[in-house]
């Protein structure tokens, strides 16, 4: 079948449009301009850098609720979730901005043998952003606002379902002023990355997704010994321990396991909740998600939008079919809506063996999974019996919990009494099959840089 990036809408299961795919041609020309780019803006001064993060910003401001309603309609989020996720990309590029060139300009060694000893950040080059559709926006202005500080310029090759914001995109960066090459789209099926990945004019990749196609980007970056950031799946855990605030601890569970129609890598995925309060836990949390409404994304009313894809229904179901034929007890939900679009109800499941699917894997929908626990030891060690550790939230006002759970947790990040959100501040990424190296905050911007070691007599 030859492959055409294709939008549908997944409220209705419409399509909206066929694209087509970008040629060999194309894909050339997109180099070459990467490659002249690069020349120039690996030279610019800080002070042009912010200004471009600032009108990227601007723009995305002016534009947001046109940009939102794209997103709505390709993948489904609610509205006003995606009107927020505009929001936060102009966020992230103001926070660069500002603190940018602080943490680009030259650092003092400590000790070290010349007379004069420092630290020089340069750019990398070109860098190729694999990027998939739940966050259609954010997950590629968390690559592009460090990227234009740190003077590198980038290529897209988006979800093969949000090819218009991968477009809009691209729009947004010329509206501000970017210079022409600086960041381009490229819409190409994923089996034209691993030619692009051994052009020697691409000198890194981040990728955002699943694990197999981290690890087919990391693989062919290896072999020609380029670096990479993966941000992969995740399972995270939320823990609710006797001290906590119950009831925000429910509100906060839902929301973070509900928000963006339950396809977020870093969802509170599986609640791990202590048996002093278990069965209050259970009640207000079922009862919350029993009241949610179905429905148009676009609409004020929605609680919870569709999947983005009929895959993403069809991939739920059958976790959970499975899970619960291996022995889970279904609490509520556990099956898709009627009628079109790809909808799925909000579910819970409880008393999950081992052996059932919901166990280890991840449930990227919006179902919650929870686990009943006698001790702080058995919450670490259950949260930590998982292939991945990407984030993670504990309700507790305790604060020696508080100091083990940070010490003990095996993931990228543990958020105490709060849920899991990226910020542009802090850095974002996991450990173990959630992939490594870090976006967002110096450490994510230092990523794709060349950290040199200057000496001087
Ligand atoms: P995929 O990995 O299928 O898609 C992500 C991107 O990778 C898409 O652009 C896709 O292109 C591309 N891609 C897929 N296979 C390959 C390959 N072999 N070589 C190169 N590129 C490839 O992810 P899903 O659409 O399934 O997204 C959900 C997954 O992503 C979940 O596991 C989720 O947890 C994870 N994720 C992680 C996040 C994080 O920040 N850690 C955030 C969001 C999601 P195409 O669409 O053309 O196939």
């Amino acid at each position: 079948v030859h492959f055409m990036p294709t939008s549908i809408n997944p409220a209705t299961g419409e399509t909206i449009e066929d694209y087509a795919e970008h040629g060999s041609d194309d894909i050339e020309r997109a180099l070459a301009n990467a490659e002249i780019a690069f020349r120039d803006w690996r030279r610019s001064k800080a002070t042009a850098r912010v200004d471009l993060l600032n009108k990227i910003a601007d723009t995305l401001e002016a534009r947001k609720d046109e940009l939102g309603r794209i997103a709505t309609l390709e993948m489904g989020k609610r509205y006003k979730e995606a009107v927020a996720e505009v929001e936060k990309c102009a966020l992230g590029c103001r926070f660069y901005a500002e603190h940018g060139p602080e943490m680009i300009a030259d650092k003092p060694a400590i000790g070290g043998p010349g007379s004069e000893n420092f630290v020089s950040y340069l750019p990398i080059g070109p860098v190729l952003a694999v990027m998939p559709w739940n966050f259609p926006y954010w997950q590629v202005f968390r690559f592009i606002a460090p990227a234009v500080m740190a003077g590198n310029v980038g290529l897209l090759k988006h979800a093969s379902n949000v090819s218009q914001c991968a477009l809009e995109i691209e729009k947004v960066m010329l509206e501000a002023g970017a210079p022409q090459g600086l960041f381009q789209t490229l819409l190409i099926s994923s089996s034209k990355v691993e030619g692009i990945l051994k052009d020697r004019r691409i000198r890194a990749a981040t990728l955002t997704g699943s694990e197999g196609a981290g690890s087919a980007v990391a693989a062919t970056c290896g072999s020609e010994i380029k670096p990479t950031v993966l941000e992969l799946g995740g399972s995270d855990a939320f823990i609710v321990m006797p001290s906590a605030d119950l009831q925000k601890a429910i509100d906060i569970g839902v929301t973070a396991r509900m928000q963006n129609n339950g396809q977020s890598c870093i969802a509170a995925k599986r609640f791990i909740v202590h048996e002093d309060v278990y069965d209050a836990y259970l009640e207000g949390y079922k009862a919350k998600l029993e009241a949610m409404t179905l429905g148009d994304p676009m609409d004020e009313a929605t609680d919870l939008g569709p999947l983005a894809m009929k895959s993403g229904v069809d991939d739920l179901a059958s976790q959970i079919d499975a899970s619960v034929k291996a022995g889970a007890r279904l609490v509520t939900g556990g099956k898709a809506d009627d009628g079109p679009g790809f909808f799925y109800k909000p579910s819970i499941i409880a008393e999950v063996p081992e052996a059932a699917p919901a166990y280890r894997d991840e449930l990227f929908g919006p179902c919650a999974i929870l686990f009943k626990v006698k001790s702080i030891d058995e919450a670490i060690s259950l949260a930590n019996d998982s292939d991945f550790g990407l984030g993670g939230s504990v309700f507790t006002q305790d604060k020696g919990e508080q100091e083990r759970f940070i010490r003990d947790l095996d993931s990228g990040g543990t958020h105490i009494n709060r849920m899991t959100a990226s910020h542009p501040a802090m850095p974002f990424g996991g450990v173990k099959r959630s992939g490594y190296g870090r976006e967002l905050a110096a450490e994510g911007l230092h990523a794709f840089m060349n950290i040199k070691a200057v000496t001087r007599d």
